[in-house]
Order: structure tokens, then C-alpha cells, then sequence
């Protein structure tokens, strides 16, 4: 049998960028589709050009919370005007990130994200999350800027807060994407996390930068792998389960 796996947040390489490395693939195992996340106007031109280039390639279009301090003026204009022109895209990689010095301050972060999960709400566009100790803000925007109107069913990709906020984001339609980034570093922490995402939201993530055509599916087996064995589950029932997590989402 042959699994099919839906890479859920993955980023595209721009023309003379190095790709992430990735294992071969493995057989039994096929990457059908994936959410190629665009993080700042430069990037978003890639992302789209992939999507039309690339079968299966859902584009996402967003301002990550690390490009807020440096984007251009007329940036959410763009964003409007590409979200707008590809129906079936997403509004992401979006965020909040109050790991690291030299971003944008907390503040105008919430700004440009509330911005954006207003346009999406508005247009009905899934949201693809980044959030990083800002746990309580991402919480508080959502629910007066995008729920309970937006539409169900978003993604937050690294899930690494603490458990009241796994429940609360669960309560309120959240998938969580899961990938080389806990696999590879092997700590306690993010095995019991990944233990307690309910198995109805869990998706599989490479979060590489990717150049067209590259199968990514011995990534996501090892990850799939991984994530089984923190849950003490069978790898193979659960990589059934997440590709139809995956059809639900992405093609329901
Ligand atoms: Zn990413």
C-alpha cells in the first residue's frame, strides 16, 4: 500500500537560493500536495509562480512576523490583490514571534497580523499560524479578528506552547503541523507535546524551502515515524489518519 502524504507548510526557494536538504524518498510513500507558505512581496511572486508550475502546490500568501519590520509600504495591497486572484489560496505564514531581538516590536507585529486575519475573514481563507511566546496575543487576536466567522479549520505550524493553549486552540478548529524540526532535535518536550495533539488534527510538516519537483516524503515518513513513536501508536494506521486529516482541510 502506498501512503500519500500532504506536506502542510513548506516554503519555496527563490532563483539561486540553496533548497533545504532532504532525504530521498522512501518506497511506499508519495508526497501528493503541499502548502508552500509565502513570508514577505519578494517571496510571494516564488510562491506563486509554484503553484502554477507545481501539481498539487497550494499557495499561502503572508507577512511572517519576522518580515513586519523591514516590509515596504503597499505590501497589504499585494497581498489583497494575490489572495484575491488565486481562490483556493491560503492566508499565511502569519504570526506572532517574541522569540528574538531585532524584530519588529510586539505591538506593530499585532497590527500587521490583526490586518491580515481581517482580510482573510473577509475574503474566507484559512490561515496558516506562527507563534512563538506570544501565545496569549495570537489567542486574543484571533477571536476579535477572525473567529467564529472565519473560516474553520486553521493551522498552527511548530506548535511549541504550553497545554492550556493546545486545548484552547483545539477548541477553537486548530491543526497542528508536525515535521523535521521535532523529529531531527529529539527532545522530551516536544515528544509530549506531540503525544497530547488530539490524532483528528495532526498534519505532517517539512517547513523546508523547496525547490519545484523535490518529493519530500522520506522526511515526512521519518517525522511520521517519530510522531508514532511518542504517541505509542502504529505508524501506518496513523499516517492514514493524517492524510485524511490532510483531504478534510485541503480539499474538503
Ligand atoms: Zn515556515
Amino acid at each position: 500500500m502506498t501512503l500519500y502524504l500532504f506536506d502542510a507548510h513548506a516554503h519555496v526557494a527563490a532563483a539561486g537560493d540553496p533548497p533545504t536538504p532532504a532525504a530521498p524518498p522512501l518506497p511506499g510513500a508519495e508526497t501528493v500536495g503541499r502548502l508552500i507558505c509565502g513570508v514577505d512581496p519578494a517571496d510571494w511572486r516564488d510562491v506563486n509562480a509554484a503553484a502554477w508550475s507545481w501539481a498539487g502546490t497550494i499557495p499561502a500568501f503572508g507577512l511572517h512576523p519576522r518580515s513586519v519590520a523591514s516590509v515596504q509600504e503597499g505590501w497589504f495591497e499585494e497581498l489583497e490583490r494575490l489572495l484575491t486572484g488565486n481562490p483556493a489560496a491560503w492566508l499565511g505564514e502569519a504570526g506572532l514571534d517574541a522569540s528574538k531581538r531585532g524584530l519588529a516590536g510586539m505591538d506593530e507585529q499585532d497590527e500587521a497580523f490583526r490586518r491580515q486575519l481581517r482580510l482573510a475573514k473577509r475574503l474566507r481563507r484559512r490561515v496558516n499560524l506562527h507563534c512563538v511566546k506570544a501565545w496569549d496575543r495570537l489567542l486574543a487576536a484571533l477571536d476579535e479578528e477572525y473567529l467564529p466567522d472565519g473560516r474553520d479549520g486553521f493551522i498552527v505550524h511548530s506548535f511549541s506552547g504550553p497545554d492550556e493553549h493546545l486545548h484552547e486552540l483545539t477548541e477553537r478548529g486548530a491543526y497542528f503541523t508536525v515535521g523535521p524540526l521535532f523529529s531531527r532535535r529529539e527532545s522530551r518536550r516536544d515528544r509530549g507535546r506531540a503525544a497530547r495533539i488530539p490524532g483528528d488534527r495532526l498534519l505532517l510538516e517539512s517547513d523546508f524551502i523547496l525547490a519545484a519537483g523535490v518529493d519530500v516524503s522520506g522526511e515526512l515518513v521519518y517525522a511520521l515515524r517519530w510522531l508514532a513513536a511518542a504517541r505509542g501508536e502504529d505508524a501506518e494506521a496513523l499516517g492514514v489518519m493524517i492524510s485524511k486529516n490532510a483531504g478534510r482541510l485541503f480539499h474538503g
